[in-house]
């Protein structure tokens, strides 16, 4: 095992999330390296001091957060982004829903009139 690839799963290896045999690798890597003997003591003290704090309860702020939704109402976007960036939204919501639903029947009306079917229908070649 390389430096590089050592201080890579340090980390884990510190925190004892490591396969048994990587985590033998690490140990081997650093009994010769001096270099990544300092880096995983280093890294060790670092982990027992974020161990010692323990776990932290994040603050419930759901109530603020709804009564925010509640108070901006629809004109949310309106007041954030402009009425007409609204409206140009809107109108590429409504172009690409129009576009997937339609497309499809476009495609079956006309077979040979459409650039991306640029070979001839067999029908209309037969004919001339
Ligand atoms: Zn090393």
């Amino acid at each position: 095992m390389d430096c590089s690839t050592c201080r890579e799963m340090m980390l884990e290896f510190v925190e004892g999330t490591l396969p048994a045999k990587v985590a033998a690798g690490v140990a081997e890597h650093v009994k010769s390296c001096p270099s990544c003997m300092k880096e995983l003591e280093k890294q060790s003290s670092r982990t027992r001091v974020l161990q010692s704090l323990g776990r932290v309860q994040a603050p419930d702020q759901w109530e603020e957060i709804s009564r925010s939704i509640r108070r901006t109402g629809p004109w949310y976007f309106v007041t954030k982004y402009g009425i007409v960036a609204v409206i140009a939204g809107i109108v590429a919501a409504v172009a690409i829903v129009a576009a997937i639903a339609f497309l499809p029947a476009l495609r079956h009306a006309s077979p040979s009139g459409s650039s991306s079917n640029p070979s001839p229908a067999p029908a209309e070649s037969a004919g001339r």
